[in-house]
């Protein structure tokens, strides 16, 4: 989705790239629960009792409009309208990857409360959701890495830069050098021996013309 328009920014990227993520923030319990479970006789059920409460159109709305003030006052009005709507489509792939592909390994399936909290009993699920660790998730993954990969060799960045631009330098570079060295040789600078080569090309190249001169003389 943060490729879907060209010449991003590395800021736009990453706020489009979280907004895939960030609806999972309301299942940070998780880590609260582990822990309690090991450490307390009643362990708390964060995870249950609040994984998907941010799966919403309204955190959606807020999501985009963080982005928007996030962007500042550089950008263009259209390009942060563009980028915030990047935003949001970006988050709504993540509920729609939930709906489709996110079922329990118990076969439990959770229904995604989109209109919370204005319409708690409103909640979205499909009858033919797979599982998490089911063959279509594992072969999207694989293919949209491999494609990650593609564009980092073609466009010269990948994900990583929105950690480390040096970082993201090296994978680009050791990538187009493993994958795509004909399109993307580096340029030796000249050397020694090259220039005197080139400098005795030059002098033979002359020496007909002084021949003519001192022929004249
Ligand atoms: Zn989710």
């Amino acid at each position: 989705m943060a490729e879907a328009t060209p010449n991003t920014s590395v800021k736009e990227r990453t706020l489009i790239a979280l907004a895939a993520v960030i609806p999972d923030l309301d299942g940070i319990g998780i880590v609260v629960d582990g822990v309690t479970k090991l450490t307390s006789d009643e362990p708390t059920e964060l995870f249950v009792t609040y994984h998907h409460d941010l799966h919403t159109l309204a955190f959606a709305l807020v999501c985009s409009g963080l982005a928007l003030l996030a962007l500042g006052k550089g950008p263009t009005l259209a390009r942060r309208l563009l980028i915030g709507a990047l935003v949001a489509l970006s988050f709504h792939l993540h509920l729609l990857c939930d709906i489709a592909g996110s079922r329990g390994p118990d076969g439990h399936q959770w229904p995604i409360p989109y209109l919370k909290p204005f319409d708690a009993e409103f909640g979205i699920m499909w009858s033919g959701q797979w599982v998490l660790n089911a063959w279509p998730n594992l072969v999207l993954t694989v293919v949209l890495l491999v494609g990650t990969l593609v564009l980092a060799v073609r466009r010269g960045y990948s994900p990583l830069g929105i950690v480390s631009a040096k970082a993201d330098q090296a994978v680009v570079r050791t990538l187009r050098t493993r994958f795509a060295a004909h399109r993307f040789e580096e340029k030796a600078p000249p050397n020694e021996a090259a220039l005197g080569v080139a400098n005795e090309v030059a002098r033979a190249a002359e020496l007909p013309a002084d021949a003519a001169i001192d022929n004249d003389a």
